[in-house]
C-alpha cells in the first residue's frame, strides 16, 4: 500500500485555545477513509495551545512552552483516540526531534517502529518532542518534522493540512487578489527566507516552514500537497479520487514529463 504522512497545523486543530472538536472529527473520518487505500501516519500539532486550556503560562518562554506541551499532548491524544475510537482504529504516540534524524540508526529505530506499526493496522501519530529537548535538538515546527518523516519512512506524499487553500504569490490573509499556484516543481530560494508569520498565536510555522518542507521534498524526488484543513474537500478529490481542484501540488519536474 502507497504511504501517506499527513500533517495538520494548530490552526486547523485549536478554535480560541481548545481543541477544535468538529475539525478534529472532520480529519479523523478522513483518515479512517484513508486508510482503506493508504498506510497513513499522522503528523500532528496543537499539544501547547491544548496544553493552554487548562495551565494559563506564557508559551514565549521556554519553560512556559515546555509546560504547556507536556499538559496538552496527552490532552491531544485523549481527543483523537476518542475519535479514531468510532472507527476502530488503535493509535500509537511517537515523539521525536531532528536528533532522531541524524544518526542511521535512530532513524532506522523509528522507521522500524512506524513500520511495525503499519503493518499492524495502527495508527502512528507524531509529534515533535518539544519537553526535554534543547532548541538545538528541535525542528520548531511540524512542517519540516512531516517532511523529514516522509522520507524517512519512505512515503509516496506528504499532505499538509493548514487554514488556507495553497501558496500564493501572496499572504491570502492579507490580500484578497492573491493567486494560488496549482503546481511548483521547485521553491523559489527568496520565498525560503521570507518572514511571514504564522497566523494563528500557538501556531509555529507560517507558509515558509511549510516550503522549506516542500523544497526538503523536492531536492529528494518526492511530492508534497498542501491544502484546505477547514474543508477537508480538496483532500478528498486529490487522495480518493486522484483529482486535483484546489491545493498546491509541490511535484518534482521529472515526474512531469514522463506524465
Ligand atoms: P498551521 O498552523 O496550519 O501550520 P500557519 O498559521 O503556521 O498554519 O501558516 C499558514 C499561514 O501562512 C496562513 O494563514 C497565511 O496567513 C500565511 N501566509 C503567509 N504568506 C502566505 C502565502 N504566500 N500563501 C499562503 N499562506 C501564506
Amino acid at each position: 500500500m502507497k504511504r501517506l504522512v499527513i500533517k495538520v497545523g494548530t490552526a486547523v486543530l485549536t478554535n480560541n485555545n481548545n481543541i477544535a472538536k468538529e475539525r478534529m472529527l472532520n480529519l479523523v473520518t478522513l483518515i479512517a477513509t484513508l486508510k482503506k487505500k493508504y498506510d497513513v501516519v499522522l503528523v500532528t500539532s496543537g499539544a501547547v495551545a491544548a496544553g493552554y486550556a487548562t495551565l494559563k503560562l506564557d508559551k514565549r518562554k521556554q519553560i512556559g512552552k515546555k509546560a504547556l506541551a507536556a499538559a496538552g499532548q496527552p490532552i491531544l491524544m485523549t481527543a483523537y483516540k476518542k475519535k479514531f475510537d468510532i472507527y476502530d482504529i488503535y493509535t500509537a504516540q511517537i515523539l521525536l526531534t531532528e536528533d532522531d534524524f541524524d544518526s542511521r540508526k535512530r532513524t532506522k529505530m523509528f522507521q522500524e517502529i512506524i513500520d511495525a506499526h503499519l503493518e499492524n493496522d495502527i495508527l502512528p501519530i507524531v509529534n515533535e518532542n518539544d519537553i526535554t529537548s534543547t532548541p538545538e535538538q528541535l525542528f520548531g515546527d511540524n512542517d519540516q518534522l512531516s517532511a523529514n518523516v516522509a522520507y524517512a519512512i519512505g512515503a509516496d506524499l506528504l499532505v499538509i493540512l493548514s487554514d488556507i487553500d495553497g501558496y500564493f504569490d501572496k499572504n491570502p490573509q492579507e490580500y484578497k487578489d492573491a493567486k494560488i499556484y496549482r503546481t511548483m516543481n521547485e521553491v523559489p530560494k527568496d520565498a525560503l527566507i521570507d518572514i511571514s508569520s504564522p497566523n494563528n498565536e500557538f501556531a509555529t510555522g507560517g507558509i515558509v516552514t511549510k516550503l522549506k518542507a516542500a523544497d526538503y521534498l523536492l531536492k529528494r524526488g518526492k511530492r508534497m500537497f498542501l491544502c484546505n484543513g477547514f474543508d477537508l474537500s480538496a483532500a478528498e478529490s486529490f487522495l480518493l479520487e486522484d483529482k486535483h481542484t484546489l491545493g498546491t501540488l509541490f511535484e518534482p519536474a521529472k515526474e512531469i514529463e514522463s506524465k
